[in-house]
């Protein structure tokens, strides 16, 4: 394998230095190009001090002056702003973009990046939840690679490896089903933010971590399943499995089902996204089936955690109904992190605001990025009614 040049977008997160340690551990064959963050400014001047990289960003621009300072004498080139992660991508060297933001900000430098025929490294699940058809499209006219970096997708991607010729049947997306597995929503209606940030499998960022929670993050990623694997919603099924053993199946048309399995390390899916096609020998913690002894299997409940089911209905009633639910999302999470409203209000929000915003039927990207403004203010007004 030649050398990589990678672009990370998201640095500072939970994907984007778990990333860099991937980078860490196979320098013959990685090399950072551009970093970028929003706030963290400190962590974004210690990796790009460590890492070298020919341009950073720091997307909050009050934070630019420290950041410029901090790498003064230095030939990296130091840019600040969201419009400056459009710009970035675009540079000829790089070979692959790591997309680790969160959220539909991620959208457009994905855009951008096929465009110039960059292949993707997708962690930011929004840009496909946003417009995947589009993106899709695109990926294939530019003919880039889309590389899934969220686990179940991995799984998936990996398990149809030389399997080109044979149609799925279905796929099962696993789910932890999260720190409130089990509970009935009466039990729901008290629980806090400080309950629901603490997942049992994962360390993440606080977004995805609520996602987990209340499920919209499977929901999410059913829609993202659909644009990757270009599946009808029926052959996407999601299964409870408590574990986080099993990242995810398919099953092919004689009824034969693969699995990818191994402990919950996000390092996993970033390295085999990053390496692919190779699989790098790495020292990180081995799958002990005896430590394991027990998998388990259950349903989902989509009576208690209705974003799942929310999240089916807008991938059948398509157009802009997506977009609408991601943003709608992302300000709900927003306003349950600063107890505006409560756990269940979440899906109270993005189902109001689903009703508010009227369907738009073949979006362009300029019409995705206009609709997920105007639901934001949407979601944002109807947080005082609800
Ligand atoms: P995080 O909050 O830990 O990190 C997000 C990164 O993006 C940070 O570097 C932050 O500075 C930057 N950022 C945030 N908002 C931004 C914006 N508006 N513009 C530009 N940069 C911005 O999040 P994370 O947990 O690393 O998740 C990143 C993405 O990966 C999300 O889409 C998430 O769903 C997906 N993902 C994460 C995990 C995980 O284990 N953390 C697993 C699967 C998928
Ligand atoms: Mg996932």
């Amino acid at each position: 394998m030649n050398k990589r040049n990678i672009a990370i977008l998201g640095a500072t997160g939970s994907i984007g230095t778990q990333a860099l340690d991937v980078v860490r551990a196979f320098p013959e064959l990685l090399e950072v190009s551009v970093l970028t963050g929003a706030r963290n400014v400190a962590l974004l001047i210690e990796q790009a001090l460590e890492f070298r990289p020919k341009a950073v960003v720091i997307t909050d621009e009050s934070a630019y002056k420290t950041l410029k300072e901090a790498l003064a004498g230095t030939n990296i080139r130091v840019l600040s702003g969201v419009d400056a992660l459009v710009e970035v991508v675009t540079d000829p060297e790089i070979d692959v973009l790591l997309n680790a933001i969160v959220g539909a900000a991620g959208l457009k430098p994905t855009v951008v990046a096929i465009e110039h025929g960059k292949d993707i490294a997708l962690a930011n699940k929004e840009t496909l939840v946003v417009a995947g058809e589009l993106v899709m499209g695109l990926a294939e006219k530019h003919q880039v690679k889309m590389l899934p970096v969220d686990s179940e997708h991995s799984a998936i991607f990996q398990c149809l490896v030389g399997e080109e010729q044979n149609p799925i049947e279905k796929i099962y997306l696993t789910a932890s089903g999260g720190p409130f597995r089990g509970k009935g929503r009466l039990d729901l209606m008290e629980v806090t933010k400080a309950q629901a940030l603490l997942h049992p499998n994962w360390v993440m960022g606080a977004k995805i971590t609520i996602d987990s929670a209340s499920l919209m993050n499977k929901g999410l990623e059913v829609i993202e399943a659909k644009w990757l694997f270009d599946l009808e919603v029926d052959q996407i099924d999601v299964i409870v499995h408590p574990q986080s053993i099993v990242h995810s199946i398919v099953q092919f048309q004689d009824g034969s089902m693969k699995a990818q399995m191994g402990v919950p390390d996000m390092k996993l899916p970033i390295q085999n996204a990053l390496t692919y096609p190779l699989r790098m020998q790495n020292s990180f913690e081995r799958f002990d089936f005896l430590k394991y002894p027990t998998l388990t299997f259950e349903p989902a409940d989509q009576e208690t955690f209705r974003n799942l089911e929310l999240a089916y209905s807008v991938l059948r009633a398509g157009g802009d109904r997506a977009c609408v639910l991601n943003a709608a999302n992302e300000i709900a999470v927003e306003a349950f992190l600063n107890d505006q409203i409560s756990f269940l209000g979440m899906s109270d929000l993005i189902e109001a605001t689903l009703c508010q915003q009227k369907m738009v039927k073949q979006p362009t990207l300029n019409d995705y990025i206009a609709i997920d403004q105007q639901t934001r203010l949407v979601a944002r007004d109807l947080i005082d009614k609800i």
